[in-house]
Order: C-alpha cells, then sequence, then structure tokens
C-alpha cells in the first residue's frame, strides 16, 4: 500500500543530458519512494527558456526509464505554470516585501565586491526612487524581482527563527534539526529579468503544490534551503523534510559535470553499460570500477542569483 505521507521527487533543469550525478539524484529519491511505499514524482525545471530544451526533456524521461524508474503523471512542468509563481509573488508584493532591481549582473558583482565582509553572493539594495523608477520602466528597461531580506525577517519577528529538519548531510556535516540563515544571502532574486520567476521561488511553490513531504537531492543545493524556508514562511507554506545527499566526483575530484565533460548516461549506454552495472557503479559502499567515480561531499554554494 502507498504512504502518501511520503512524496518526494527529482527535478532535473533539461538543459542538457543526464550524467551519473543525476542518476545517483533520482536513483536515490525512487529507491526512498520504494522503501517507504510512497510517491515518487518527475518535474522537469525549465523556466529558463534560453537554456532549456524540449529535446532534452525526451531524453530525460528515456534515461530514467532505462534506469528502472517510474514517475506518476501527469509530469509538472514549470513554464506551464507560471500563474502559480505570479500569485506567489503578488502575495510578497502586496505586503511591500519586494523591489525591482535594475542591476545588471556586473553591477551586483561590483557592489558586492565593494562590500567589506561578504563571505556569500549577498548582494543588499532596495528599491529605487518612485522617480527613478517610473524613468526606467518608462525607457523599457528589463528588471528582476529581490526579495528585501531585512522587510521580509521584520515581518517574521520571532518566527524568522527558522529551521528544518536534515535526514541527510549539508556539505559541512550538517544534520538532524539546522537554523535556517537566510540572511546571509541578501535580496535574493525571486523573479529574473523577463522570466517572472527564478529558481528558490518555483522550487517552494512547486514542492508545496506538489504536496513534496521529502526533498531528496544534491548537497550542492543544501545552502539553498536557507533561502527556501524563508520564502515557505513568508508564504504560509510546510517546510518538507531535507535529505542531501554527497555529490559525486570524477577520477580528479572534480564534481562531476557537462562542462568537466562527464560521461553522459546515454554515452554509458552505447559503451555497454547496462542499469544494473550503473546501480552497482553508484552503489555506497561499492568500490568505483570501471567508471572512474567515487564519492565525496563537496561545497554547495545558494543559486538563483
Ligand atoms: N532543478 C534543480 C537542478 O537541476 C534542482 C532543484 C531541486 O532539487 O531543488 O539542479
Amino acid at each position: 500500500m502507498s504512504d502518501p505521507g511520503f512524496v518526494t521527487r527529482f527535478a532535473p533543469s533539461p538543459t542538457g543530458p543526464l550524467h551519473l550525478g543525476h542518476a545517483f539524484s533520482a536513483l536515490t529519491a525512487f529507491d526512498a519512494a520504494r522503501r517507504r511505499h510512497g510517491r515518487f514524482l518527475l518535474r522537469i525545471e525549465d523556466i529558463d527558456s534560453v537554456r532549456c530544451r524540449p529535446v532534452f526533456e525526451t531524453a530525460i524521461a528515456e534515461d530514467l526509464a532505462w534506469l528502472g524508474l517510474a514517475w506518476e503523471a501527469p509530469v509538472r512542468r514549470q513554464s506551464e505554470h507560471l500563474e502559480d509563481y505570479s500569485t506567489a509573488l503578488a502575495s510578497l508584493h502586496e505586503r511591500g516585501l519586494t523591489y525591482r532591481c535594475f542591476k545588471t549582473r556586473r553591477e551586483v558583482l561590483d557592489d558586492i565586491g565593494r562590500a567589506p565582509h561578504a563571505a556569500v553572493e549577498a548582494f543588499t539594495g532596495g528599491p529605487l526612487s518612485a522617480a527613478a523608477e517610473a524613468r526606467r520602466l518608462g525607457g523599457g528597461e528589463a528588471y528582476a524581482w529581490r526579495l528585501s531580506m531585512a522587510a521580509a525577517l521584520g515581518e517574521l519577528g520571532h518566527a524568522s527563527l527558522l529551521t528544518f529538519f536534515e535526514e541527510g548531510e549539508g556539505p559541512g556535516g550538517e544534520t538532524g534539526r539546522v537554523a535556517a540563515q537566510p540572511g546571509r544571502f541578501g535580496d535574493v532574486i525571486l523573479a529574473r529579468k523577463g522570466l517572472g520567476v527564478a529558481y528558490h521561488l518555483a522550487v517552494v511553490v512547486d514542492d508545496a503544490l506538489q504536496g513534496v513531504t521529502h526533498v531528496i537531492r544534491g548537497s550542492d543545493l543544501f545552502e539553498a534551503t536557507n533561502v527556501q524556508c524563508l520564502i515557505q514562511a513568508l508564504l504560509g507554506l510546510p517546510t518538507p523534510t531535507y535529505r542531501h545527499h554527497r555529490m559525486l566526483t570524477d577520477a580528479c575530484g572534480r564534481r562531476l559535470s557537462k562542462r568537466d565533460g562527464a560521461a553522459s548516461l546515454r554515452e554509458l549506454r552505447a559503451g555497454g553499460a547496462t542499469p544494473a552495472k550503473v546501480r552497482a557503479e553508484l552503489g555506497i559502499d561499492l568500490p568505483s570500477a570501471g567508471l572512474g567515480i567515487r564519492t565525496k561531499p563537496s561545497v554547495g554554494a545558494a543559486r538563483g542569483q
């Protein structure tokens, strides 16, 4: 019998072919759902219409099916639910928790560079004057929506002492009840220029709408949880349990990535790999053989900037 109390998901962005790192993540979530007789969902995170391609989405489904995964239909595709994100954003606008940011990436980096103790990429700005904003809007300039971190923490008051439960491990060994520290991330972007939404907001809204109880994903996203917990609190949404898993690295210790030439599942398959071999290769305690993979935690970084 299925346990409706356990719902997890694999949420790839269709920007390229899946490699073993993705297989590890997808299989970890799928196996967890199977062990708990829970539900496993596939979500396509395709808000970035420039980088995402339908052809990669098709390939993702084929690769996952080849691995032996099965997921519920219909698959949620973020690009089909922009309305949900604007509704969430509107509730933050109405409470004065957001502002338009016209800065270019270069300008943001320059501003951060000038901040004396910036440990993470934390930009803090604030709205332009009404006149300056009207001028730039009149000129048709694109803008992002940022969360005013000070206003958000102010609104939550004591409730801003947020925590989440980590069943896995963060890159610094964080586990169990973890205190979220969203303030470190500054005025995060909620909607990217021209897109109407950004990663953190879309993930939080989707996890809630899909009833996800357990977020199982790589520890590269551990830091993002700080911000996502805050957005959940602001929107009155539940905080799921998190299980961050270690990241796979290649023989040189580099995190597997398309950029660094990690072999895609498709290439491995063409080279004779079987799902059983992939599983064995990814086994937690199994020594690595054949595909040149070992596992270790990696340093996390927040996304969405
Ligand atoms: N779409 C994100 C990625 O491909 C994953 C988001 C998440 O699991 O929260 O890295």
